[in-house]
């Protein structure tokens, strides 16, 4: 599963492997508003937003009430553990299969894939940042004996106390870019995709 924002689709266009990446996901949902706005202007109207973070927690919810394991791979070191025990307080009962910080890097891919496959998940959730998760879990798949594996950027973060997330109130008005952008300014230079990504859809929205 891939949750998709604006600059996933801006870094595709120049990315062969990463397009073919999202392209292959068995499904895809749109984390950002961005890529909410842009589907209703492009005519192909998406319901609604659904975050990483969210799809994780809801994702654990389901995992607690029919007894599957759940992995969390990725982070700085201790956070995923961190991250396990915040999400087995809100889900009695959830069961983790194991916490790892990992790296993405190709030495150490046989011995995560091992690692986990050893450890027996039904759900991998994935903390590398975009797009090495994506990419990593793409190489992966046919090894990986898991039935879902997602990329979810930040969440073990937000999980574990260690970053805040936007207020509700931001997010219900779409703003939770800008409070990121505000809380961790170096974002900046990856949130130039973003007016790059609003003139593509113009252009298309223009072109019909
Ligand atoms: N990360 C990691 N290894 C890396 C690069 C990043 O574990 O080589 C983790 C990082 O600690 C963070 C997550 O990947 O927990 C990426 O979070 P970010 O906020 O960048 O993702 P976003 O939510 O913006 O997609």
């Amino acid at each position: 599963m891939v949750t998709v924002n604006p600059e996933f689709l801006v870094l595709a266009g120049g990315h062969p492997e990463f397009r073919a990446t999202l392209n292959q996901a068995d499904l895809a949902v749109a984390d950002g508003v961005g890529v909410v706005l842009a589907s209703w202007l492009l005519g192909t109207p998406l319901p609604a937003r659904l975050t990483g973070v969210d799809l994780a927690d809801e994702l654990a919810g389901l995992a607690a009430a029919r007894g599957y394991g759940v992995y969390l791979l990725g982070a700085a070191p201790g956070v995923a553990q961190q991250a396990a025990e915040a999400l087995r307080q809100r889900h009695p009962g959830l069961v983790i299969s194991g916490a790892y910080a990992g790296a993405p890097g190709p030495d150490e891919e046989e011995a995560l894939v091992e690692r986990i496959n050893a450890a027996g998940p039904r759900i991998l959730l994935v903390a590398f940042g975009s797009p090495q998760q994506e990419l990593w879990i793409a190489r992966q798949r046919e090894r990986l004996q898991v039935a879902v594996a997602i990329g979810v950027g930040g969440a073990f973060d937000f999980f574990s106390g260690k970053v805040r997330r936007a207020p509700r109130w931001m997010r219900a008005l779409g703003l939770e870019w800008l409070y990121r952008l505000l809380r961790e300014p170096w974002r900046w230079r990856r949130m130039l995709r973003l007016p790059v990504f609003a003139v593509r859809v113009l252009l298309q929205r223009l072109r019909g």
